[in-house]
């Protein structure tokens, strides 16, 4: 029997074969000409999944939160005033940074399970002057939403910076950064852009760069500064190597296979795929009777699910018990309701096997633990949508 389990979490992912052999190539030098060629190309590719042809990318090694911490810390200064839009955990990490680099941090926070709404950000913007506004396009602790073109509309017209929190969406959602006018978005390697945990990646507009240009006090964080990382970033866009800090030469490379698999499926393939793949794990636990954290479809992503469990199931068993069965879920991640959710990541590589592969678990667990449901009622209902054309 084959010993690897199905890790369905939202993120780390499962990954292609052909990013993992990347990895194990032997670790050039960070200024062997092949090494400055891959690193110029994926920046150039960035572009393309970004859909940011003007926009100014930054590779750095470090988790996502590293990419938070360089938006804000390039962008804010003492005594700016920032609002951040908070659908779960990572919005409130995100007030959390923010408040290491200035006093004025603000949070919006919808009902748990809704998307933020227009009226409601309008209210706040027009309540305050702020410079920036960050927000969670998925929260990965509840599996919310939001809407970037409307949020990145509404930071245009009161001409304040939109800075979006992709790293649980970035390649899974649509996102169309230079046509919706978004300023900065970014993510971490290990979600849906398909590389294993240890890169930052961003994409910063030309606005965002003119905002930082214009500061007046220095950036506050030495590792995340632009002053150090602009120059290096532009060196291997025009195939020169540049040293700051080490590369994280293998992870590039990867980075670079990756890109290349998402560029050929084509990204609106890629975010229709996502879009059906998700639609059909929902109508799976829909199916079950049980009930998601977002409140309706418009709020749900599509890169991961967050499920409330039924009455009288167990957490850790329920997992432990879809372990056996070979698929790794996760937990839930918000304090208050930590054990009664569990999260599925369905983003990146995953396709209807895996797909079924992961419902079938899920559906099994449930019996297994407790729950009474007719056997295959899951299974079918994402069959019917994966079979829809
Ligand atoms: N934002 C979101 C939406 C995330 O899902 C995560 C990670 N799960 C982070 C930020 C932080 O990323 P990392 O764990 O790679 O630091």
């Amino acid at each position: 029997m084959k010993s690897r389990k199905l890790l369905m979490i939202p993120g780390p992912i499962e990954f292609e074969p052909e990013v993992m052999q990347s990895l194990a190539e032997p670790t050039t030098s960070h200024i062997a000409p092949d090494f400055v060629e891959s690193f110029g190309h994926a920046l150039e590719m960035m572009r393309e999944v970004w859909l940011a042809p003007s926009a100014q990318p930054f590779v750095v090694a470090g988790s996502g939160t590293l990419a938070m911490d360089m938006a804000a810390s390039n962008l804010v200064e003492p005594g700016d005033r920032v609002l951040v839009i908070s659908t779960g955990y990572f919005g409130e990490r995100y007030a959390d940074l923010l408040s290491r680099y200035t006093r004025h941090v603000d949070v919006l926070r919808p009902e748990r399970g809704q998307a933020a709404n227009s009226d409601q950000i309008e209210g706040k913007l027009q309540s305050a002057d702020y410079k920036l506004m960050t927000f969670t396009h998925v929260d990965t602790s509840t599996g919310v939403m939001n809407d970037p073109k409307a949020i990145a509309e509404l930071g245009r017209r009161y001409g304040v910076l939109t800075v979006l929190d992709g790293v649980c969406s970035l390649a899974g959602e649509p996102m169309r950064q230079e046509e919706w006018d978004i300023d900065v978005a970014f993510t971490a390697s290990q979600k849906a852009i398909g590389v294993p945990p240890g890169l930052a990646l961003l994409m910063a507009s030309p606005r965002a760069m003119e905002a930082w240009r214009n500061r007046t006090s220095p950036v506050l964080n030495y590792y995340a500064d632009w002053t150090n990382w602009l120059p290096i970033m532009e060196a291997y866009a025009n195939r020169r190597p540049a040293y700051f800090g080490t590369p994280a030469v293998n992870l590039v490379k990867a980075l670079e296979t990756s890109l290349e698999k998402i560029l050929d499926e084509g990204v609106d393939k890629r975010f229709l795929r996502h879009r059906r793949i998700g639609k059909a794990f929902r109508s799976a636990m829909k199916a079950a009777g049980l009930e998601m954290i977002p409140s309706d479809e418009a709020a749900a992503a599509n890169t991961m699910s967050a499920v409330y469990y039924p009455d009288g199931i167990d957490d850790q068993r329920f997992r432990q018990t879809a372990n056996a069965e070979g698929v790794i879920l996760a937990g839930g991640l918000l304090s208050d309701i930590k054990k009664r959710y569990f999260r599925v990541g369905h983003m990146g590589s995953t396709g209807a096997g895996d797909l079924l592969a992961t419902v079938g678990a899920v559906e099994s667990a449930l019996r297994k633990t407790g729950y009474s449901i007719e056997p295959g009622c899951c299974l079918r209902a994402a069959q019917e949508v994966l079979g829809a054309q």
